[in-house]
């Protein structure tokens, strides 16, 4: 499908906001447009602080609903919403999802042909939208800049916001632009930042970067209870991928993350020639390939879409149940991201990723390829993290909410290190092997990174020879002694600091044998896990008679529309209706979801089903 034709549909609907409903308060915005009856955590405060013209940063992970917390803002205050978003899919969608809503709308983009563009730019003078979705190289345009000058701009809300950040994984040179853009408009408008993959030192690059004033920082928990994270460590990858489809059933559509175009290639040539519903996505194809594969997944003819991490920034696709990812991500940022782009419906879904040692290295080739000393060495501390959360046997949810600077010290019961089945493993001797080398080395007054470390204790080594623990674990697979390394850091006996390792006080509790250190092993991957705890089950039954058939009137309204289906309604509110079995128009306003023009439009297709 084209774009042309989508930007029609967007630029028709036309929905003059104050006369039709005229809402007044947050909460009725809330119901009326976007069909929730309550504010998420964070929302109300950040939407407080917006209409009060106070700036605000929402740290909040993806899923937790940030685009209502300037979206409900836009429609009560005057003039217009300005949102800086780095990905063109990503303003189609929001886009489309918001003129399903009512509510006026319009992006201005390289996608935009010039006719189209000047459309936009007319109806944009003239006031007709309450929000626009703008990408950051367009900010400094002459086009751009002459419109802002005459546009009542209230709010300006950057998304993605950590792209302005070196730190973070996706910085993106033009977000740099966006303080010089708001310097030069004649009267300041409140500027909002949003992100949901921020560690501390991105934040504070954020709020530093775009000069915000006295914000309001907001940073919900990070965590997404519905999703399901776990490592896996299969000999055979592809395999282990096919043994997670044939368990999954038909049930629900999912990414596979490879790390290279080559391994996108064959993986998706496989899953096809088995039958499976794939389409490849990576930087190599044709622009017009790429689109459609995305389009095909977005719009649910094609179920599994297999792709480099050039794929999914900004994907918006509500009901992806599985991320699958093929080899380890470079950091735990973009891991966390490209995993969180499952379940953002609230529903069940699964990370799962497939880690090989030899993953490290490829990240390690990538790395060593740039000429910045500086960005090589902070990469490979970020790799080394990445590392430490595929080697680590604690909670899995639990290092990544600590990670992102969050408290957290107990089991969640949903990962694959809370529910697996594991031996545990005596370390305790080798463990001692270990620290007593890196404690002698120290006292040499040496710190040295995991490679050295590892040679004098193998015995590979040229330098050290007369050191005692010279070649004490001859013969030892490096990877068993990485493992014993990464336990003793998660336990708190070694200090990793940029990489060079010394013991802490504590090793002398292991040292002098007063406690045992263990580890846990993986059994083979036959071994059958218990059933997940009844809580985290899926929270609907996919065989459900009513739920196919709502999602089957969905798609067709979809096709009809030329809109993805989640555009319609998201896979939660279908969930609701079968669980509330609306009657009357009423009822159906009942659920979450269903807002005044949706129940308009779409009201009587979907209750004629119910009734039925
Ligand atoms: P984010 O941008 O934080 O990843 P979105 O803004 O896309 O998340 O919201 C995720 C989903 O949650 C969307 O389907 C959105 O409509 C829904 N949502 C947002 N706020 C609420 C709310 N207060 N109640 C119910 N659903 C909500």
């Amino acid at each position: 499908m084209k774009t042309g034709t989508r930007f029609d549909i967007i630029f028709k609907k036309k929905y003059p906001v104050e006369e039709r409903y005229a809402p007044i308060t947050p909460n009725e915005i809330l119901k009326q447009y976007f069909g929730y009856d309550s504010f998420r955590e964070g929302q109300t405060e950040i939407i407080d602080a917006l209409t009060s013209g106070r700036d605000a940063l929402g740290v909040m992970p993806t899923g937790a609903g940030k685009s209502v917390c300037y979206q409900v803002p836009a429609l009560l205050l005057p003039g217009v919403t300005l949102v800086i978003s780095p990905l063109i899919s990503l303003m189609r969608d929001q886009v489309l999802a918001l003129v399903a809503c009512g509510v006026p709308a319009a992006y201005i983009n390289s996608s935009l042909n010039d006719t189209q563009y000047a459309k936009v730019m007319a109806r944009a003078r003239a006031g007709t939208y309450k929000i626009i979705y703008i990408a950051p190289e367009r900010l400094l345009t002459p086009s751009m800049q002459e419109l802002a000058l005459r546009l009542e701009i209230s709010l300006l809300a950057v998304d993605e916001a950590h792209c302005i950040s070196q730190w973070g994984q996706d910085f993106r040179p033009s977000y740099l632009d966006i303080p010089e853009f708001v310097r030069a408009l004649p009267v300041r408008p409140t500027v909002a930042a949003f992100t949901a993959t921020a560690t501390p030192r991105v934040r504070e690059d954020i709020l530093r970067s775009l000069v915000l004033q006295n914000p309001l920082a907001v940073v919900t928990g990070f965590d997404r209870p519905n999703l399901y994270f776990e490592v896996k460590k299969p000999k055979d990858k592809y395999a282990a991928l096919a043994q997670y489809l044939r368990k999954r059933g038909d049930d629900g559509s999912g990414i596979v993350y490879c790390s290279t175009r080559k391994e996108v290639e064959d993986v998706a040539e496989r899953l096809q020639a088995s039958g499976h519903s794939a389409a490849r996505y990576h930087a190599g194809l044709e622009d017009a390939e790429r689109s459609r594969a995305q389009d095909d997944f977005l719009h649910d003819r094609v179920r599994i879409i297999v792709a480099t991490n050039a794929f999914g920034m900004g994907i918006d696709k509500s009901n992806v149940r599985f991320v699958i990812h093929y080899n380890m991500p470079m950091n735990v940022e973009s891991y966390y991201q490209e995993a969180g782009r499952a379940g953002r419906d609230g529903l069940s879904a699964d990370c799962i990723l497939f880690y090989a040692r030899r993953d490290i290295n490829t990240a390690l080739f990538l790395i060593n390829k740039s000429e910045n000393e500086e960005e090589i060495a902070r990469n490979r501390q970020l790799l080394n993290h990445m590392e430490r959360y595929c080697e680590c046997d604690v909670c899995l949810r639990g290092f990544m909410l600590r990670y992102f600077g969050e408290k957290s010290d107990t089991d969640c019961e949903n990962c694959g290190n809370c529910v697996g089945v594991f031996d545990e493993i005596d370390i305790s001797v080798d463990a001692q092997k270990i620290l007593s080398h890196i404690l002698r080395l120290n006292k040499a007054g040496c710190r040295f990174m995991f490679t050295h470390t590892a040679d004098i204790l193998l015995g590979k080594s040229e330098d050290f020879t007369d050191l005692s623990t010279f070649g004490i674990m001859k013969g030892v697979p490096r990877n068993y002694i990485r493992a014993i390394v990464n336990r003793l850091i998660a336990l708190g006996y070694i200090q990793d600091s940029e990489s060079k390792f010394s013991t802490t006080p504590r090793a002398g509790e292991v040292l002098r044998g007063d406690v045992r250190v263990t580890m846990r092993g993986q059994k083979p991957d036959s071994a059958e896990k218990p059933p997940r705890p009844a809580k985290q089950k899926a929270s609907y039954a996919v065989s459900d008679n009513l739920l196919i058939k709502l999602k089957a009137l969905r798609l067709e309204i979809a096709r009809k529309e030329l809109v993805p289906a989640f555009v319609i309604f998201s896979d939660a509110t279908l969930v609701d209706m079968c669980r509330k079995h609306p009657q009357t128009a009423e009822e159906l306003l009942s659920v979450s979801g269903v807002g005044q023009v949706k129940l308009e439009r779409y009201g009587k297709h979907f209750l004629r089903l119910l009734r039925e």
